[in-house]
């Protein structure tokens, strides 16, 4: 896939959507689990888990107090 083609955020128009990938239960891959968007001040994030869709979850960055 083309890294300079990632779908646009429709949440900001700023930043892009990229996907991040996970190991399941078994250490199997599980290839774009999640996308999220690269504008730090958007934070808008879609997950899928047990098939089904999570949108704008609260994204865990650590320490980052807001
Ligand atoms: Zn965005």
């Amino acid at each position: 896939m083309d890294s300079n083609n990632w779908p646009e955020c429709m949440a900001c128009n700023v930043g892009c959507l990229v996907p991040l990938s996970d190991f399941g239960a078994q250490g199997a891959p599980v290839h774009y689990k999640a996308w999220v968007c690269t504008n730090p001040e958007c934070e808008f994030n879609l997950k899928i888990r047990n098939g089904e869709i999570h949108l704008g979850e609260d994204i865990h960055k650590g320490a980052r107090v807001r």
